[in-house]
């Protein structure tokens, strides 16, 4: 369990019953893990933000001040990140990108394109004469490498070294290398390499997988300006106190960029970075038993926060008491210790915490679950039985 900090605590345990369930940020904890994530990185490696981890504008904006820039993955969070924070350096990647998603971003202007195929940047290079004009066009290419035997084993998605619509093989890369280099594309400029190969990994693994990526791309024999070595930075829903080891990582990069001067090493996490300022909060709306099992109902679910039903994890939680019951009828309670937290959608997958330590849990108490502030609203499946939606609220010691 995490506990909600107290700015939280007292926003959940002071919303009424009809205004949950809500989603509540702390964006002081935000911007001050941020703030440490940043310090423990060398001043010469960028740090981007993938938005599609959370794209509220509030969040984008809190990050301000601790990031080089935003990673976008489609045309829609182009134009929305492009809105949020204005001015800020966009990098534009995944797959399948459309003629009008391209044409869009070179119209505002993106900083680096991350190209993921042959085909892609052949249609970038035409695109760019147009909406481009005499303008060289940056760009990173997407690599999906194969990564050293072993040092994935801890990851969640692999994304590297295995069949996957992500990025080129080696040798389609070298061809597109050549291309970047022997005057096919003059409105073009190869920039560097791109590659994001995992996620869920440690700060060992993801050193790892950093000085492979930076081996790879130096090798290729043609100056290079920039690395981009991905996100996917491990974030522990059993154990939310034990957090990615920032020091270690930042010391590895370090290393690496002593390596090679000459490179500017840039990394994009997303779920790490905001996963520890959201909260899920809501109300407990009946208890029951069910075969031996007690069940808590909870006002939302899954299709509130789906992360535990894609990840197949338990989300942690805190349970919040509530003392009063405004009702004239019983309020049901738990007779045991352990009680299973699931919505209100019929599907027998909403389920947020099997198990989870909350004795005598009463109807009307509230709980808050914690690590929801990436891949958590955003990915969920929100009109599914077409409950209300929750309610949003950004909290902020700066007012
Ligand atoms: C999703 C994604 C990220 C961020 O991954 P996290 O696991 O949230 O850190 C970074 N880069 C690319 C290309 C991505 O697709």
């Amino acid at each position: 369990m995490t506990e909600p900090t107290p700015a939280v605590r007292d926003r959940v345990l002071s919303l009424p019953s009809g205004e949950l369930p809500a989603y509540v940020y702390d964006l002081t904890a935000l911007r001050t893990h941020a703030a440490a994530v940043r310090e423990a990185l060398p001043e010469r490696v960028e740090l981007y933000y993938a938005a599609k981890a959370n794209p509220e504008p509030e969040i984008l904006a809190a990050l301000g001040p601790y990031v080089d820039g935003y990673e976008v993955s489609s045309g829609g969070e182009l134009a929305h990140v492009a809105g949020a924070v204005p001015g800020r350096p966009l990098a534009f990647g995944g797959p399948g990108k459309t003629p009008d998603e391209v044409t869009a971003a070179l119209e505002t202007g993106v900083e680096r394109f991350h190209v993921e195929s042959a085909y892609e940047l052949r249609m970038l290079a035409e695109l760019a004469r147009t909406y481009a004009p005499g303008r060289r066009v940056a760009v990173l290419l997407r690599v999906n490498l194969p990564v050293a035997d072993g040092s994935l084993a801890g990851s969640s998605l692999a994304m590297g070294g295995r069949p996957t619509p992500f990025g080129m093989d080696p040798a389609q890369a070298v061809e597109a290398v050549r291309a970047l280099t022997d005057g096919t594309y003059p409105n073009l400029e190869l920039r560097g390499i791109h590659a994001h190969l995992a996620s869920g990994l440690e700060a060992a693994e993801q050193v790892a997988v950093a000085e492979s990526i930076v081996t790879w791309a130096t090798g290729l024999g043609v100056p290079l300006a920039e690395v981009n070595v991905g996100g996917g930075m491990h974030v522990d829903y059993a154990d939310p106190e034990r957090r990615f080891d920032w020091a270690a990582y930042g010391k590895g990069l370090a290393r690496l960029s002593e390596e090679h001067p000459e490179l500017t090493l840039r990394i994009e996490p997303g779920r790490a970075l905001t996963a520890y300022c959201g909260w899920y909060a809501t109300e407990v709306l009946d208890v029951k038993r069910s075969h031996g099992e007690e069940f808590g109902v909870v006002r939302g679910g899954t299709h509130h926060l789906r992360t535990p039903a894609t990840k197949g994890h338990d989300q942690p939680a805190a349970v919040l008491p509530v003392d009063t019951w405004p009702h004239p009828w019983p309020r049901p309670a738990a007779e045991g210790e352990r009680v299973t937290l699931a919505g209100q959608l019929c599907t027998p997958k909403d389920v947020l915490a099997r198990h989870v330590p909350a004795s005598g849990l009463r109807a009307g108490d509230r709980v808050a679950f914690s690590l929801a502030g990436a891949y958590a609203w955003n990915i969920s499946h929100h009109d599914f039985l077409m409950h209300p939606r929750p309610g949003f609220h950004f909290l902020s010691a700066a007012g």
